[in-house]
């Protein structure tokens, strides 16, 4: 099932996520949830804080094909390497964008829905994907890496677009 994406400055999007434990149907169904939400309003990430659940998962779809997902659990980035920046936006930032300066490679390290070790080698647009998904889990939005004055405008706008 689909569930409301929340928006800025939901608290929910600001909290660190609590990390898994249980491999369970619970979090087959977050997965599985969070996978049809994304392309609901036709994302290509979304994570678990995002739906208001504090869990360390998110999902990615660089390809935006169906069944090509990414579900990640309980990631830590390693290895930042270079420096790049794309427009960024974010389903919790509705008409928000923002070029945002990231790692341009990265090695990510975590678990499947199974809780199997998963580790992505990424660089392009996922290695940005990843950088992006993961600074949810950890209460971070993108507009935090904008530079102050283009931070300040789009947040100006984020109390208009406020929701509960
Ligand atoms: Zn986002």
């Amino acid at each position: 099932m689909t569930h409301p994406v929340c928006r800025a400055p939901h608290p929910a999007l600001r909290a660190a996520a609590q990390p898994v434990d249980a491999f369970a149907d619970d979090l087959r169904r977050l997965a599985r949830d969070l996978i049809e939400t994304m392309h609901a309003h036709d994302g290509i990430g979304l994570a678990a804080p995002q739906v208001g659940r504090s869990a360390q998962v998110f999902v990615a779809n660089p390809s935006r094909r169906r069944g090509g997902e990414l579900v990640v659990v309980n990631p830590v980035l390693r290895g930042a390497r270079g420096r790049t920046s794309v427009v960024e936006g974010c389903l919790s930032l509705p008409d928000v964008w923002g070029r945002v300066r990231r790692a341009a490679a990265v090695r990510l390290e975590g678990r499947d829905v199974d809780g199997q070790p998963l580790v992505v080698e990424a660089e392009g647009l996922l290695a940005i994907m990843l950088q992006h998904e993961f600074d949810h889990l950890q209460g971070r939005l993108f507009i935090d890496r904008l530079p102050w004055l283009t931070r300040l405008r789009a947040q100006a706008r984020l109390r208009a677009a406020a929701c509960a």
